[in-house]
């Protein structure tokens, strides 16, 4: 078996461990499976509750338009039926020649053309039959053939799950339960959630104007004449970056806007010139020239096993789909693109807040959408850190990716809830769900308006000030520390910087970026935490090699102290800032003294060399993440070395309960409230109290309302969290009384499991008439 289809296997199984139901993972499986086997549409019949046929059960590709839920076809007569009824595939390019042919063996494919019918069997009995279709005469290869039939039988026992499964989740609202996915009821789609938010909109299909993958083979009339519009349609392309990268720092940060240079960079690399020239060589027009580029750069890429260098293919798609568009103008057919006119007002005279659906965004596109009136975007295909997912971050807009089909899901205009929490979209919702979300959507809207309370300091009901503070990663995340009054910046995760760029940034550029940081602070504190990678956070030109577990591995400080030629500039880069502003250095993953230590020398030699070379440097706090468990019992030791400590309880539950924080199998076993969490918190925050050192805590737990009383009646006093949360944590604390916080807390540290603690909690809220 292929590695490739060895992939779509795995694919299968964890879509079958994971799909929210057997239906909607029935749908994820025919979305790979047409995609593998290069079908244009796909689809699974099943026994008809009532007639007698065979009903279109689920439905993958292009379907004819409108493709009815009773679409049913015989279970006796035609193709469908034959196999029903002799368990036979049938696999052919001309089906109509076929004496049991039927025109509805293919006619619900927009395209008819050859099939490729398998039965899907369960205990004996054939519970299903499952049909691709390819337009065309091209016939399905004996190698598809043989891989539809592998997964045909684990696929039966799964359709027959999924057609005897009473799916009330994804048919929300809609009683009669049995329709494919044309339809246009209330339907739920599962994807992934790559920021946050919750937000009503309506939908905006992005249409892919531009894509070349529908281009025809295409020869050039003449060879030379093309390799000169490839060269105009460079220079041209090029001169489209510097005018895109202008719009993207009207309102992004330079890190951000980075992407763009990274795009200038790959409009002059010599691996895609090469390619473009041989193809143009070989006589094909520009057209079909960019097209195999796309292809070539494609199958390179999927077959890297590093996500993040994976999903540099959008990338390369984007800056070849402007040299396209650029070679169209220069021929007379293209104009410039922008996404605004597709989704402008003219479309949307009431200016809804829109969602954008599409196949797949380039970060290009993203930044020309009319950004005033988009509330999220949903996206079939993606990555976590792309580029496009990075600038929806800057951008703060609710963004799921990984829904298959979603552009034949959702059809212009529906009403969507895009629900980033549970990573699900809502579409067409019904009154149940929209009356269910009514109460978030509200919260999430007035958060948005920045109801920003007066920035008096905040504090307790009984007048104990609480320091809130903010967590960013980007520049273009300052704003938001004073739309929500955040009183200086408690976290600034410095990664991201790294992240997207194409190599290692100088000195000088990260000194350019921790300066305007640490200006905006003002006269509040700027916490620097220095370069955390590792684990999920790779850095494209750095080689982490193979790790079984990377996060136990080269991760964090321990990368740093390894790679001194990094760390150094980086120090240098920090500490040249902080003349700029109040300063403080964390350090991350720190387990024991000796690898404080060692990093303490790492931090004086680089203030030495400054010094030399004549750099001004001014004093600095410098403080350790409280994030392996190691270093909660270390901590007496170590204190005497440092000025602060900061609780990161998302590692530190992490590596207590050997959950990983990232995987939602686990999530239920990630517990915040648990006991142990909140006895390390306390035992931390007296060590600290003791030798007059300052703690303060910057993980998830400091924006939950449910922990906020039990991490002040531990003794926290700062919190650092995403500032979306500070205004309803600042409201909550004005009604907190340390006192009762305090015997909150004492009576949760004597419980012996997470669930007694949420109910001492949620009583204490009942007591308090608060919302917890
Ligand atoms: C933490 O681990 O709690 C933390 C704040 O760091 P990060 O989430 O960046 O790993
Ligand atoms: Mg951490």
């Amino acid at each position: 078996m292929a590695g490739r289809d060895l992939h779509v296997i795995r694919k299968i199984s964890t879509i079958f461990a994971q799909a929210p139901n057997p239906r909607e993972g029935l749908h994820q499986i025919l979305d790979l499976l047409l995609q593998h086997v290069k079908a244009d549409a796909a689809a699974v019949f099943v026994p008809a509750e009532k007639g007698g046929g065979l009903a279109l059960f689920a439905a993958s590709g292009k379907l004819i338009p409108g493709l009815s839920s009773t679409f049913t076809v015989s279970a006796e007569r035609g193709l469908t039926g034959h196999v029903f009824q002799n368990r036979e595939a049938v696999v052919t390019h001309t089906p109509h020649r076929l004496p049991h042919f039927d025109l509805r063996d293919t006619s619900w494919a927009e395209n008819p053309g050859g099939v490729m019918i398998l039965p899907l069997t369960a205990g004996g009995r054939t519970v299903a039959v499952l049909t691709f279709n390819r337009a065309g005469r091209t016939p399905f290869g004996s190698a598809q053939t043989a891989f539809a039939e592998t997964v045909s039988a684990p696929l039966g026992i799964y359709a027959d799950l999924a057609r005897t499964t009473r799916d009330s989740e994804i048919r929300a609202g809609d009683e009669s339960g049995a329709a494919p996915q044309s339809m246009n009821g209330p339907v739920m789609l599962k994807g992934k959630a790559i920021t946050q938010g919750v937000v009503r909109g309506r939908a905006i299909l992005l249409q892919e104007r531009d894509a070349l993958d529908s281009v025809p083979v295409e020869y050039a009339a003449d060879k030379a004449r093309e390799g000169e519009l490839l060269q105009r349609a460079l220079l041209l392309a090029k001169e489209d970056t510097l005018q895109l990268q202008k719009e993207a720092a009207g309102i992004l940060s330079e890190a951000d806007v980075s992407i763009f240079y990274a795009h200038l960079l790959l409009l002059d690399d010599p691996l895609l010139h090469q390619r473009l020239q041989e193809a143009l060589r070989n006589g094909f027009s520009l057209r079909f020239a960019l097209r195999s580029v796309i292809e070539s750069f494609t199958s390179d890429l999927q077959k890297l096993d590093n996500d993040m260098m994976r999903e540099r293919l959008a990338d390369v798609k984007d800056v070849i789909l402007r040299i396209g568009q650029a070679a169209a103008r220069i021929s007379g057919k293209g104009k410039k693109n922008d996404t605004r006119e597709k989704t402008g007002p003219a479309r949307n005279p009431r200016r809804d807040r829109q969602i954008v659906v599409a196949r797949e965004l380039l970060p290009s596109q993203l930044i020309r959408l009319p950004l005033a009136n988009l509330a999220g975007i949903i996206c079939e295909q993606g990555g976590a850190t792309s580029h496009v997912a990075i600038l929806a971050k800057a951008l703060h807009l609710p963004f799921l990716i990984g829904i298959p089909q979603a552009c034949q899901r959702i059809h212009d205009g529906d009403d969507l809830i895009l629900d980033c929490a549970t990573s699900c979209v809502y579409v067409r919702p019904s009154e149940d769900i929209r009356k269910k979300f009514e109460h978030t959507l509200k919260y999430h809207a007035e958060r948005d308006r920045g109801r920003r309370e007066a920035v008096a300091p905040a504090a307790t009901a009984d007048h104990t000030p609480v320091r809130l503070m903010g967590n960013i990663s980007l520049i273009s995340e300052l704003p938001l520390l004073e739309r929500y009054g955040a009183m200086g910046i408690g976290l600034y995760r410095t990664e991201f910087m790294f992240m997207v760029r194409s190599a290692y940034p100088t000195e000088e550029e990260q000194y350019q970026v921790f300066r305007r940081i640490v200006e905006a602070g003002g006269a509040n504190s700027v916490t620097i935490r220095v370069l955390d990678v590792g684990g999920d956070k790779a850095l494209p030109y750095v080689d982490f090699g193979q790790e079984s577990n990377s996060f136990l591995g080269w991760r964090g400080l321990r990368f740093l102290l390894s790679n001194l030629h990094y760390f150094e500039p980086h120090l240098r880069a920090i500490l040249r800032a902080t003349v700029h502003g109040r300063v403080n250095i964390l350090l991350p993953m720190v387990a024991d003294l000796d690898e404080l230590q060692e990093a303490k020398a790492v931090i004086a030699s680089a203030r030495k060399s400054l010094e030399k070379a004549g750099h001004a440097t001014a004093p600095y706090h410098l403080g350790i993440m409280l994030e392996v468990p190691s270093a909660v019992w270390c901590l007496p030791s170590m204190l005497p070395h440092i000025d602060f400590v900061s609780i990161g309880t998302n590692d530190l539950i992490q590596y207590t309960f050997a959950v990983d924080r990232g995987n939602t199998k686990v999530a239920r076993w990630f517990r915040q409230l648990h006991p142990v969490v909140l006895g390390m918190i306390r035992q931390s925050c007296e060590a600290a109290a003791q030798q007059g050192k300052n703690v303060s805590l910057c993980g998830e737990m400091a924006g939950i309302p449910a922990a906020l009383p039990l991490l002040l009646g531990a003794g926290l006093r700062t919190l650092s969290m995403n500032p979306w949360h500070i205004p309803v944590i600042r409201s909550l604390l004005g009604r907190l009384e340390l006192p009762a916080c305090r015997k909150l807390l004492d009576a949760c540290l004597a419980c012996a499991s997470v669930s007694e603690v949420e109910h001492k909690v949620a009583a204490f809220a009942k007591t308090n008439r608060l919302r917890l």
